[in-house]
């Protein structure tokens, strides 16, 4: 009904409407070739006793909590979240660590085994088939407490299917990926941001039972074929998404009209760098820590984000400070689970209340940004106040490196950011609009929401509104889009319009934004 209420507007290239199969359309590009379904193995349990007690219950209620949230975000699934409220299950995982100083894994472990032993012990089948549910739900916990499963992932080429990939799985989805359908994922998860990044194609909404030996698809159309002819196969081979090309276009105006990458680690910055960007617009440094429990040292932190800018040696780099929270877990930094992440301590928040890490992270940025055209990005500002606190870090962590502080910027996700531009220019050297947030914000819609995928338009009047109100009051301020209605080109259109002269996209949208706009200019 929202849907019906705008009016249809040709968004051939849009990955955020659903196809008409049903499949919902998560990164474009086309695939051929074998089906794998592919589970997660789980990493080992430790079978050693821990030393503090205490801590390793507040581990377990800390686990439980973001299990509990998680789980109760689905209607499907919150009846296993009220399991795990239940002091049958967890008292005598609590008593295991208490008493004997079992690590809190193996504790939660052996409680639910036994838990979910002796409801398959029972007559009523209604009560045995809660074994199940006991046995996920645990595992949900267990994933908490482990840091994730990692993918069972075949060796050969393949398209694979799997049931909600993470961001930080897609990252490290390597090169023999063919493709992927997902069972739940949606269009503007960052999982699906980093699959359009590294142009891998992908579906989502995709339960197949058993799935099919093979498959070809499209990932911008929804098209599908199960069991396709040797024909059909070769149609669906995959284009070259990376072609190199320019990194600007003239517009009719005059004016150029630059392309820029976003970049998530060294492989995605390598396709970029080879397909002709312009620079790179956004590094998400905090991809290279996903899931991370233990922080990385200043030095791991230089190397790793060194190796991701290299090849945008003498091209501009701008780095994003770490942007934890909400869908990006980083464990290291510690953050309490949150009824409503989003809304939370993330981004420059998370980063303000862990000084210390700023500030080393600062002084890796500055080290790893040597010799290079860096420039430094600061996520999730809502006040001037904010941007002037990492100003000042800024200033110490090049004090302590021996370099001049490189320009600094703001990102504009937030709705007060975007509105006060003004109070933000002395504190701010450039502008980045990532409209993956300001949309969430504005049209107050998870970016991840599988059933609201039409609330995901940033080409919405009061989007497009803001961007334009942000080119405005930025005067000779320098604005960029680095969310991904820059690589859609009917909003990319929409944002030149409201005039944007820099647009930052994962490298496989670069050619069909080149065409899009070499084809008008
Ligand atoms: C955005 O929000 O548009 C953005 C670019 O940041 P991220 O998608 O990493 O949150
Ligand atoms: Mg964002």
């Amino acid at each position: 009904a929202i849907l019906a209420e705008r009016p249809a507007e040709p968004h051939a290239e849009t990955p955020s409407k659903a196809s008409s199969g049903g499949f919902v359309p998560m990164s474009p590009g086309r695939a051929a070739g074998p089906v794998v379904a592919v589970g997660r193995a789980r990493p080992a349990v430790p079978e050693t006793t821990v030393a503090d007690r205490v801590a390793a219950l507040a581990r377990l209620d800390e686990a439980l909590a973001a299990a509990r949230a998680a789980l109760a975000g689905n209607p499907i699934l919150a009846a296993q979240a009220a399991l795990l409220a239940d002091p049958a299950l967890i008292g005598p995982a609590r008593a295991a660590i208490e008493a004997d100083g079992r690590h809190e894994a193996a504790a939660w472990r052996d409680a639910i085994a036994a838990a979910a032993a002796s409801h398959e012990a029972l007559d009523d089948p209604y009560l045995r088939a809660r074994a199940r549910d006991l046995r996920e739900a645990g595992d949900a916990v267990l994933r908490e407490l482990l840091g994730g499963f990692g993918l069972d992932l075949p060796a050969k080429p393949a398209i694979i299917a799997v049931d909600e990939l993470t961001a930080a799985e897609a990252a490290s989805l390597p090169p023999t990926i063919l493709g992927v359908l997902d069972r739940r994922g949606g269009p503007t998860s960052h999982a699906a941001i980093l699959l359009r990044a590294a142009g891998i194609p992908a579906l989502g909404g995709v339960a197949l039972d058993p799935p099919p030996s093979r498959a070809a698809f499209d990932g911008a159309t929804g098209e599908f074929v199960a069991e396709p002819d040797a024909a059909t196969e070769a149609r669906f081979r995959a284009a070259d998404l990376l072609a190199p090309g320019p990194a600007s276009v003239i517009l009719p105006g005059g004016e150029a009209l630059e392309f820029w990458a976003n970049v998530a680690g060294p492989a995605d910055a390598a396709a970029a760098a080879r397909a002709g960007a312009f620079g790179v617009g956004l590094a998400r440094t905090e991809m290279l820590f996903l899931g991370r429990a233990d922080m990385p040292g200043e030095d791991e932190q230089e190397a790793r984000v060194g190796a991701m800018i290299a090849p945008f040696q003498g091209r501009p780099v701008v780095v994003r400070l770490l942007d934890a929270g909400a869908d990006k877990p980083v464990p290291f930094l510690a953050l309490a689970s949150e009824e409503n992440p989003a809304l939370g301590v993330r981004g420059v928040r998370a980063l303000l209340r862990r000084p210390d890490f700023c500030a080393a992270h600062l002084r890796a940025l500055l080290r790893a940004g040597a010799g290079h055209d860096l420039r430094i990005m600061v996520p999730m500002v809502t006040f001037a106040a904010e941007l002037r606190a990492i100003r000042d870090l800024l200033a110490a962590a090049a004090r302590d490196v021996g370099c001049e502080p490189p320009p600094l910027g703001a990102m504009i996700e937030v709705p007060a950011a975007a509105l006060t531009v003004p109070d933000l220019l002395a504190a701010s050297d450039f502008f980045s609009i990532g409209t993956n947030d300001l949309t969430q914000y504005v049209l107050a819609a998870d970016r991840g929401h599988k059933d609201l995928p039409g609330f995901a338009d940033a080409g919405h009047p009061a989007v497009i509104g803001l961007c334009a109100r942000v080119c405005r009051d930025a005067g000779a301020v320098p604005v960029s889009v680095c969310g991904e209605a820059a690589g859609d080109p009917s909003t990319a259109r929409l944002l030149v319009e409201a005039g944007i002269r820099k647009l930052s996209m994962g490298a496989a949208r670069l050619s069909t934004l080149r065409a899009a706009f070499s084809a008008s200019a």
